[in-house]
């Protein structure tokens, strides 16, 4: 890529110029994007509207500011790829938008994470009784304001002795409840060798010497019996010590699969009781406005916390009542006055963390920017995208150019711009089929300008239903004594706007009561470098036997762990730096041009193809390679879940929520009676990519299966069996069941507002 232009005064100021861009799919692609303007991408999954925005444009931007550090900084810094293309002209510093988490720690609250905290710790400190110090005071982070006993974290875990152990029974009857306590292990070998206890004593006649031995001995290097073979040298520890640093620290979450079950029958975590959850210490919690204390304001839905603020007209705060207003009310605005300041960010959405770094760049001073967002529609109810596209006008009319990857035509139509990709996916898309005004898209013959007239008619025969799974009296956080049926044997659609409870009802009193549920959720599954679609699905080691097979020589040579594969990518392809305080940066390998294997093995070939090249084969193309029937009914399957463009060897650390969640679909095709709950399957997804999935959907309940999704996309919900409507509102004012029923029948719904947006959808 040469001739890259920072000759200003030759270009034309109101456009950002991309000529040439080959990023993955794109076909030498050249257009003009203007500035301070909102242009969105359009396109059908996988037609590149990703490759453009964020690996051409936002990437070019960020290595530009990184030339922009001097020059023995930039040497520690591995340098970004220049994104494939002849020239990017006339960019402005992009900041990318995207639905990945903020802040990945216990400490990172709604409240960090915005500027809220800090600009309430100021007010407290102004005017708050009695008068704290300094706002490091009223910090849950700081050691002067934080809970010395939970050390700020807000809430403790507890381990259940009542559970963990069964008292009228010995060590070697197996009185530690845990699998890895059980007899035999070597965990149990570790208290049973070691001399301390009496191993045939029933626990509730342990000595007040071997209680405390047993549960608290910090460590002791003790000599152990093992099976025969003579002693070894250990430290022993106590079976609280030992449980909380194996476990507890990690949490169910990081524990093997297998373990989860069990620990959360043995460990219990609930709000700290020193500072009731407040995270915050006394003298903190006493510091009071009006009698409101700081950690009052922190548990009130933020649409609450406006209105008190509202109230505050001491004159020598008026600023920083300003100040936390403004940003209050955009959050509100934006349909997320359901949170409140102390929610953990880990426990955010997608579509929640990136509406909340919108209203953090909302409040920014800086103009001139270009912001980049990745689907900023998913998680909204068709009422709150309306609010959604406020805030990008607002962003836009600040002096910002706005670029907006987006399937949902109540967002296209704000675009003074569109660019649609396509014509379809992987290498048959790549292309710029239409720009120009959305009015213009109809006529322009694109799968998406088809599909923006074309909305679904509510289905009139349902099926019906062949048993149900019942909710009682569900009172988890919003959720009002909910009681409500999910029926089986059908396609269930739960609806509402965001915040009114839907992940709620259906994570914790359907997926994690009724066992045989599977979740299929967007989230990354482990080791997630190492793995990608061939991996994931099993059929890497089927091609690896073709090609040994092929070739009479040892399938182990086609392993990225083997010989046989890049020394110094490890046959990953890649290289991955980690930074300090920045994202890791990723780079191909250069030794193997990202071939991933060394010369020796890519002389081996399959049907003409070495080993590299298949791995690189899209699914569509693998499709018609291969006819083995270990693999070939696999990646049909993920074909028909509307992936065939991926890549077989793509890590899934680069695939997109919406995409994890359908290849783990894919898996699930062919099985028969299950019950699936799906969480907004139609992310990512083109309109024309929506048809095909409400139709494996139906192939899935055709099957005997049970499906249940939380789905906004109006499509989904007029083709479903049967709806339940959470809300009306979100937070205090949602957590109710407002409809229940057929979608014909929610049309007639006065309460329900997704039945007004289902009405006009049909028009
Ligand atoms: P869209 O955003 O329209 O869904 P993308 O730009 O993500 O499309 O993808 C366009 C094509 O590029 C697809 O065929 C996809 O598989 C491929 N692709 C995207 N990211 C990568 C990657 N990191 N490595 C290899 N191929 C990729
Ligand atoms: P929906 O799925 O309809 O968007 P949610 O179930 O996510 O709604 O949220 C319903 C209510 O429960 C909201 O008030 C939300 O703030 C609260 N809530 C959801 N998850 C948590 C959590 N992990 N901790 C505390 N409150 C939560
Ligand atoms: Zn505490
Ligand atoms: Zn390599």
């Amino acid at each position: 890529s040469a001739g890259w232009s920072d000759d200003w005064s030759s270009t034309i100021p109101g456009y950002i110029e991309v000529r040439g861009a080959r990023e993955n799919n794109l076909k030498n692609v050249s257009l003009d994007i203007p500035k301070k303007k909102i242009t969105v991408f359009t396109g059908v999954s996988g037609s590149g509207k990703s490759s453009l925005a964020f690996g051409t444009i936002a990437a070019e931007s960020q290595r530009l500011f990184n030339e922009t550090y001097p020059a023995f900084i930039q040497s520690l810094l591995p340098s970004y790829g220049q994104p494939d293309a002849d020239s990017i002209a006339n960019m402005s510093a992009a900041i990318v938008v995207d639905q990945q988490q903020l802040g990945g720690n216990s400490r990172s609250t709604v409240g960090t994470a915005t500027d809220l905290h800090t600009l309430l710790r100021l007010l407290y400190t102004r005017i708050g009784e009695p008068a704290v110090g300094n706002a490091k005071e009223l910090s849950f982070n700081d050691p002067q304001g934080m809970c010395p006993e939970c050390e700020g974290i807000g809430h403790a875990a507890e381990i259940d002795l009542d559970r963990l152990l069964d008292r009228d029974k010995s060590l070697n009857e197996g009185a530690i409840r845990f699998p890895t306590f059980e007899v035999d292990t070597i965990y149990w070998g570790y208290f049973v060798g070691s001399g301390l206890f009496d191993n045939d004593k029933a626990l509730r006649d342990f000595t007040e010497q071997e209680w405390q031995d047993f549960l608290h001995l910090p460590s002791k290097k003790v000599k152990v019996k093992m099976g025969g073979t003579g002693t070894v040298n250990v430290t022993y520890e106590g079976l609280l010590p030992k449980f909380r640093r194996l476990y507890v620290t990690k949490g169910a979450d990081q524990l093997q699969p297998h373990l989860r079950g069990p620990y959360r029958e043995v460990v219990t975590t609930g709000p700290c009781k020193h500072c009731e959850g407040s995270r915050l210490n006394a003298a903190a919690r006493e510091c009071r406005i009006e009698g409101t204390g700081i950690a009052d304001c922190a548990a009130m839905q933020l649409s609450d916390l406006a209105e008190f603020v509202r109230t505050i007209t001491e004159p020598s705060v008026g600023p920083l009542v300003s100040a936390l207003l403004t940003r209050l009310d955009n959050l509100v605005h934006i349909g997320l006055g359901y949170l409140t300041l102390d929610r953990p960010t880990t426990t955010l959405s997608g579509g929640e963390s990136q509406r909340l770094k919108l209203v953090r760049h909302l409040s920014s001073s800086l103009t001139d920017m270009t912001y980049v967002f990745d689907e900023p529609g998913v998680g909204l109810h068709p009422q709150d995208v309306q609010r959604l596209n406020e805030l990008l006008i607002g962003l836009r009319d600040k002096g910002n150019t706005v670029l907006v990857v987006e399937h949902r035509p109540a967002v296209m139509a704000i675009a003074d711009h569109l660019v649609d990709m396509g014509p379809a996916a992987g290498q048959h898309g790549g292309e710029v089929v239409f720009q120009g005004e959305f009015a213009g898209l109809r006529e322009s013959g694109t799968l998406t300008g088809e599909h923006l007239d074309s909305s679904q008619p509510v289905k009139a025969e349902v099926r019906k239903p062949d048993g149900k799974l019942s909710i009682t009296g569900a009172d988890s956080h919003n959720l009002r004594d909910v009681s409500v049926d999910i029926p089986t044997g059908v396609l269930t659609a739960v609806t509402g706007v965001a915040g009114a409870g839907k992940s709620t009802l259906i994570r914790e009193h359907l997926v994690a009561v009724h066992p045989d549920v599977v979740f299929i959720n967007q989230h990354v599954t482990r080791g997630s470098k190492r793995s990608n679609p061939a991996t994931y699905t099993g059929i890497l080691d089927p091609i690896r036997k073709a090609f040994a097979t092929a070739n009479k020589v040892s399938a182990a040579l086609f392993s990225a762990n083997s010989k046989g594969a890049c020394p110094d990518c490890q046959g990953l392809g890649l290289i991955y730096t980690d930074l300090a305080h920045l994202e890791p940066v990723v780079s191909t390998c250069e030794t193997c041009q990202g071939k991933r294997f060394n010369a020796d093995v890519l002389k081996h070939t399959l049907r003409g193809r070495d080993i590299s090249e298949v791995l690189r084969m899209s699914v569509t193309d693998a499709l018609e390679f291969f006819t083995e029937p270990a693999i070939a009914p696999v990646l049909r399957a993920m074909e028909d879940v509307g992936l065939g463009y991926l890549t077989l060897w793509q890590p899934l650390s680069t695939l997109s929520g919406g995409e994890r969640q359908r290849l783990k679909l894919a898996l699930e095709l062919e099985k028969t009676g299950q019950v699936y709950v799906l969480e907004e399957p139609t992310t990512g997804l083109h309109m024309n990519d929506v048809d095909k999935l409400v139709g494996l959907l139906d192939r899935l309940v055709d099957n005997g299966s049970t499906v249940v999704v939380i789905e906004h996309n109006l499509d989904v919900i007029a083709r479903a069996d049967w709806v339940v409507d959470l809300g009306p509102g979100a937070g205090r004012d949602g957590g109710q069941v407002v409809f229940e029923g057929p979608p014909a029948k929610l049309l007639k719904s006065r309460k329900s507002v997704t039945a007004k947006y289902l009405a006009q959808h049909q028009k």
